[in-house]
C-alpha cells in the first residue's frame, strides 16, 4: 500500500535577512569571511534577523519556532506572506514563489490563504467584536450579511457567543485574543501565523488559551506556524520545534528529540527547566533484563508489566504500586525487553548529565 506523503506547506530555502543600508555588501561579507553577528553590526552596521534558513512544514502541522527576544522569530516568520522580503533566499507556499506574486495575488494570499495573529491583539478598540473579526473581509469587499455570517462563526469556534456587540476595549486580554484569533479564522485560510500570541497573558489564562488552541485545533487541522520564547508552551503545543538563536535555526525536531537530545548548551539551558515526566518513555531509560540480573536484582513474581512507550509519569505510578520494585517493560508484541528500577527512574527524571 502506498503510504501517504505529507505535502509540503511552506518551503523556506536559505532565507537570509540583514537589515541597514549595507545589507547586501554585508551579506557577501557574511559568505566569504563567516562573520557573525556582532561583527556584521560593527562592520557594516547592519543587523542579520535571519540567517541561512531552511525548513519544510507540512500540511496540518503545528510548527513551532522557539528562542530568546531578538533571535529572528518574527523576522523569519514575516517572510511567510512577504510583510518582509529576503536579502537571499526563496520562500514558497503551495509550491508557489512568494516573491514571484503580483500586488493583487499578494494580498489575496495575505487575506484568503493565510491568518494571522499578533502578541499585542491589534484589534480596534472602537469597533464591536463582530467588526473586528469581518475586516479581513470588509477589506475583501465581502458583502455585509455573508462578512456577519462569516464573523459569526468564527466568534462561536473560540466560544465568544453573546459578546458579537461589545467593543474590543471592553474585553479582557485573554478574550481580545480570542477576538484575534476569530478574526484569522474568518476567512478561513490553510494556513495561521501566530506570533506569540500568548505571551502578553497571565499564566492561567494562558493555560486556557493554549487547550482551547490545541482543542481548535486538532478539530480545523490548519497548517500552523507558532512562535513562542517559552519552551514549555512549544512542547505542548508543537509536533516539531524549531530552536532559534542570532538568527540560525541551531535544532528542528519533536519535542521528544529537543527535551532528550539538545544540540548544543543553548538548546540544554532550555531544557534544563523542563518536566521530562511526560516526554521521556521507558525504551530511553530501561535496562537489560541481562544487567539487571547481573546487579544482584531479582524479578518478582507479581512485577507489574508496561509497553515501552510509557511515559515517566506513568511508570513512577507503578513504581510506587510495587512499592518501590522494578517495573517490566514489553514490546509491542509482548516480548519482555527490558526492566525499569527507582533509579532508572531517578535518572530518567534528572536527565543526562555532563
Ligand atoms: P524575535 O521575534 O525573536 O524577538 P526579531 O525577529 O524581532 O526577534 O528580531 C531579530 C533581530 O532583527 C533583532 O536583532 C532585531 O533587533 C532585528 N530587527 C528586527 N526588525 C528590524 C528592523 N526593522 N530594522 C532593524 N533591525 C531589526
Ligand atoms: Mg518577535
Amino acid at each position: 500500500m502506498n503510504q501517504a506523503v505529507p505535502r509540503e506547506v511552506i518551503r523556506l530555502e536559505n532565507v537570509w535577512k540583514v537589515f541597514g543600508n549595507r545589507a547586501e555588501e554585508a551579506l557577501r561579507a557574511i559568505r566569504t569571511e563567516n562573520l557573525n553577528k556582532a561583527e556584521v553590526l560593527a562592520r557594516f552596521d547592519c543587523v542579520v534577523g535571519v540567517a541561512d534558513v531552511r525548513i519544510t512544514i507540512q500540511e496540518g502541522e503545528i510548527f513551532c519556532i522557539m528562542g530568546l527576544s531578538g533571535s529572528g522569530k518574527s523576522t523569519l516568520v514575516r517572510h511567510i506572506n512577504r510583510l518582509l522580503e529576503p536579502t537571499a533566499g526563496r520562500i514558497e507556499v503551495d509550491d508557489v514563489d512568494v516573491m514571484s506574486l503580483d500586488a493583487k495575488t499578494l494580498r489575496a494570499l495575505r487575506s484568503q490563504k493565510i491568518g494571522m495573529v499578533f502578541q499585542n491583539f491589534g484589534l480596534m478598540p472602537h469597533r464591536t467584536v463582530r467588526d473586528n473579526v469581518a475586516l479581513p473581509l470588509e477589506v475583501r469587499s465581502v458583502g455585509k450579511t455573508e462578512r456577519w455570517r462569516r464573523a459569526e462563526t468564527a466568534i462561536s469556534l473560540v466560544e465568544l457567543d453573546g459578546w458579537a456587540d461589545k467593543y474590543a476595549h471592553e474585553l479582557s486580554g485573554g478574550m481580545q485574543q480570542r477576538v484575534g484569533l476569530a478574526r484569522a479564522l474568518a476567512a478561513d485560510p490553510d494556513i495561521l501565523l501566530m506570533d506569540e500570541p500568548f505571551s502578553a497573558l497571565d499564566p492561567l489564562i494562558r493555560r486556557q488559551l493554549q487547550n482551547q488552541f490545541m482543542e481548535l485545533s486538532a478539530k480545523m487541522k490548519k497548517t500552523t506556524v507558532f512562535i513562542t520564547h517559552d519552551l514549555d508552551e512549544a512542547i505542548r503545543i508543537g509536533h516539531r520545534i524549531a530552536i532559534m538563536k542570532e538568527g540560525q535555526i541551531v535544532q528542528i525536531g519533536t519535542p521528544e528529540e529537543i527535551v532528550t537530545q539538545p544540540a548544543d548548551d543553548y538548546v540544554a539551558d532550555f531544557v534544563a527547566g523542563i518536566s521530562r515526566l511526560k516526554l521521556v518513555f521507558a525504551h530511553s531509560i530501561m535496562q537489560s533484563i541481562a544487567s539487571f540480573e547481573a546487579s544482584g536484582g531479582k524479578v518478582p513474581d507479581d512485577a507489574p508489566c508496561t509497553g515501552e512507550e510509557t511515559d515517566l509519569d506513568h511508570l513512577i505510578d507503578l513504581n510506587i504500586s510495587a512499592n518501590g520494585g522494578p517495573v517490566l517493560i514489553e514490546d509491542v508484541g509482548g516480548k519482555l525487553i527490558g526492566v525499569v528500577t527507582g533509579p532508572d527512574l531517578l535518572h530518567g527524571i534528572q536527565g543526562q548529565k555532563e
